[in-house]
């Protein structure tokens, strides 16, 4: 039977690109699959095609960053699905491109709103019940930008700087525990939110990634044998086995995590 076959697995952001990729890739593996995102003729749209392939499906129509509805999302889904077994926050948004001190101050913020407040909202309302369970896995979407200054995107970049820090000080909080929470980084992909983004438009095609390699990621990740790499920072184009077999030396030197090298080394 697959590895995957009735984990129940919450998906933020599911009614396009990646995350919906995601979804049919891991409905195709037998998950139980909850989805949101805030479009639900979308969702009822993808919740028709899964079901016809045998999956159970719930959708949930929410604004990711409003932490009452997530937390209703998550009871809802554990009382009618089961308990979550995957969380995977994918919910994310670019916001205005270009100079910063030409946007819109409120919008620049909703960035940091819907790529940070979005996913600690769902981690604070999922993991409870993890963590009484003493399993569970959370997947968090961050970006080439969480790790590189990236020009037109400052905001963007924050946010993922952000969520990816989150991700491992929430891991180091959880000592003890079999919780394992990840950053993945999907590479570039032609979704709505590069197709016409200035700051992409000049990478050559063959710095971009399949949509589908993102997905196989998740669903490794989801599938629980990458304990040893819980709250790293894990690129599409790694090769995660080959990570797993370092992971010792990836633990004790502090790869695969964000750090500020001087000229001695590491500091702190
Ligand atoms: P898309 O714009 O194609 O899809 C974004 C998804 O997030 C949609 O399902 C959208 O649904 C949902 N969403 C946006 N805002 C909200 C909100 N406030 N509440 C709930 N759902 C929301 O983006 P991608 O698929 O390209 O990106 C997915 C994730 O991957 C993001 O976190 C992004 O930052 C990250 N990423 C993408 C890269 C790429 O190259 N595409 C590169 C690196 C990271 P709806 O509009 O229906 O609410």
């Amino acid at each position: 039977m697959d590895k995957l076959a009735k984990k129940v697995v919450l998906i933020t952001g599911a009614s396009r690109g990646i995350g919906k990729a995601i979804s049919v890739h891991l409905a195709d593996k037998g998950a139980t699959l909850a989805l949101t995102s805030r479009n639900q003729a979308n969702l009822d749209e993808l919740q028709a095609e899964l079901t016809d392939c045998g999956v159970s499906v719930k959708t949930y129509a929410a604004d990711v960053t409003d932490f009452q509805e997530a937390k209703s999302i998550v009871k809802d889904c554990e009382s009618t699905l089961g308990p979550i077994d995957v969380l995977i926050n994918n919910a994310g948004i670019s916001g205005p491109n270009g100079n910063v001190l030409e946007q819109d101050f409120e919008e620049l913020w909703k960035t940091m709103e819907v790529n940070v407040r979005g996913p600690m909202a769902y981690m604070q309302a999922a993991l409870p019940s993890m963590l009484r369970r003493n399993a569970g896995i959370v997947i968090n979407m961050g970006s080439y930008s969480s790790v590189h200054p990236f020009p037109g995107a400052a905001t963007y970049s924050a946010s993922k700087a952000a969520l990816a820090r989150y991700t491992d000080s929430v891991q180091a909080t959880l000592k003890g525990s079999s919780v394992q929470i990840f950053t993945v980084s999907p590479g570039l992909v032609e979704t709505d939110m590069t197709k016409d983004a200035p700051f992409v438009k000049d990478i050559p095609k063959e710095f971009w990634s399949p949509i589908e390699a993102i997905s196989r990621l998740v669903e490794k990740l989801a599938g629980g044998k990458y304990a040893s790499l819980k709250g790293r920072f894990i690129h599409v184009k790694d090769d995660i086995d080959e990570l797993a077999r370092e992971a010792d030396r990836i633990n004790s030197d502090n790869l695969y995590s964000l750090t500020l090298n001087n000229l001695k080394g590491p500091v702190g």
